[in-house]
């Protein structure tokens, strides 16, 4: 067992926080309010801060942390690889063994059809990747005019220039002077927002249609790609309707656009399969991977690339793009360790037919309390939204005003309550690691209730 490491001085760490440490995402005036939490210690599900005091990970860190903490063998797999070659990446004619080794393993855990990858550090050089692929591959086939990529709004593909593009966060756009041009966005397929008057079948397909008419309105001869997220995860946990993802499908064949499965949190697992695509049906021609890759262990992203796509790049001589750390050795030796884990404790399948369900159930009996509209899940995300009073419809009627601050508020009632929940607007999500067992969803979902109770 590892070592406790004694207790650091809490104070005197945020002081140098706040001194020092711009965080990603944060408000600092209120960040200095309050003090930076502390994190020092990982183990399963459970982190400890620098008081000593352990809390639920529900969410994985960001999304990440597949395997759990705590993994001996990944550290030693990370440490015989650094001191073997801790770093090689010319760029040119030259390869690593677990650069070698991991690209193997992606194109047998892929679905059908891929048989590549281009790795980056993160998800967002992933996506960036991406809009220079696809604009690429449309220039070699003799179409440089197809350079549009549609997207949705409130989805989330990370926060470099094109990836926060990519991405339909208002509060992103307005800073930078986003999108660059080039990136459009249609509306998500948000059930409780949109789907009043429709079953969610019927939802789903029309949600699709919105595709479509952008695609006619731009022209297709414009249109080089659409991005989506299978479920989206920073948007709230946008379950969509079974009928959703089958129509995008045949929209984008029909057009000929190069549907982007942005995987970054579904993929390695989350959902029950190595790839969500083929939970809701997607065919797509790239799909862009980071976070579960490694369990969050060290960084690393990457696009696979279809066939169709891989078969032009591959003619068509250099694709002037790259990352120094594309295919870290030693990230890559982090990823084929991970991988490992996953397969021989059996935790895609475990999600998909074990705890997946048992986490579905347990989670849908939150929808009784008082504070909860709805409560529904995919695999090992799940969303809940709070609601002002019970409705008889389900649909976004009795929303509070502003919806911010009652998620903030719950948010902050876990926090304090040794368990980590996120709140997007007044929707509370988890993603929890997905090594999770029967009885730590129980613990959880007891614990989500408390909360809630604290938050009326
Ligand atoms: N795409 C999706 C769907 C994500 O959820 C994220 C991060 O949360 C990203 C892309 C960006 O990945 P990264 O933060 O590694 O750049």
């Amino acid at each position: 067992t590892p070592t406790v490491p004694a207790l650091p001085d809490t104070a005197a760490l945020q002081q140098l926080d706040a001194a020092h440490y711009l965080h990603p995402f944060t408000d600092h005036a209120a960040l200095a309010q309050q003090g930076a939490r502390v994190m020092v210690r990982g183990d399963g599900i459970y982190l400890w801060d620098s008081e000593g005091r352990k809390v639920l990970d529900a969410m994985s860190g960001l999304w990440c942390v597949n395997v759990g903490y705590g993994r001996r063998s990944i550290t030693e797999a990370v440490a015989r690889q650094m001191d073997t070659l801790p770093f090689y990446n010319s760029f040119f004619n030259t390869t690593t063994i677990p650069a070698v080794q991991l690209a193997a393993k992606l194109a047998q855990l892929a679905p059908p059809g891929f048989h590549h990858v281009f790795y980056t550090g993160s998800g967002s050089e992933a996506n960036d990747t991406n809009v220079r692929m696809v604009r690429r591959y449309w220039d070699l086939q003799g179409q440089p005019e197809r350079t549009v990529i549609i997207s949705r709004r409130n989805a989330y593909h990370g926060s470099t220039m094109a990836g926060a593009s990519l991405g339909g966060m208002t509060g992103m756009h307005v800073q930078g002077g986003l999108p660059i041009p080039g990136i459009v966005h249609i509306e998500q397929p948000h059930y409780l927002e949109h789907g009043a008057g429709m079953t969610a079948e019927e939802f789903g397909v029309h949600a699709a249609s919105w595709l479509e008419e952008r695609i006619r309105e731009l022209g297709p001869d414009k249109v080089a790609a659409f991005i989506g997220e299978p479920v989206q995860g920073a948007g709230g946990v946008i379950i969509p309707p079974s009928t959703y993802w089958p129509e995008i499908g045949r929209i984008c064949d029909k057009y000929d656009v190069l549907l982007i499965a942005d995987e970054v949190i579904t993929g390695f697992g989350r959902l029950g399969r190595w790839f969500a695509s083929e939970l809701y049906g997607i065919r797509p021609d790239l799909i862009t991977f980071a976070k579960g890759v490694t369990s969050g262990y060290i960084p690393l992203g990457g696009v696979l690339v279809g066939d169709r796509v891989a078969n032009v790049l591959r003619r068509g001589g250099d694709f002037n793009h790259g990352f120094t750390y594309s295919g870290h050795p030693v990230a890559c030796a982090a990823a084929l360790e991970n991988i490992r884990i996953l397969e021989e404790e059996g935790l895609v399948e475990r999600v998909a037919n074990d705890t997946g369900p048992y986490l579905k159930a347990r989670f849908a009996t939150l929808a009784t309390h008082p504070l909860v509209g709805t409560a529904d899940s995919a695999g090992f995300m799940a969303g809940l939204n709070l609601v002002k009073r019970k409705a008889a419809t389900v649909h976004y009627q009795v929303r509070f005003d502003p919806v911010l601050r009652v998620g903030m508020l719950c948010r902050a009632h876990m926090f304090d309550n040794g368990i980590i929940m996120r709140a997007v607007g007044d929707r509370m999500i988890i993603a929890p690691p997905l090594v999770m067992t029967r009885a730590q969803i129980d613990e959880m979902v007891d614990r989500i209730r408390y909360c809630l109770d604290l938050t009326q």
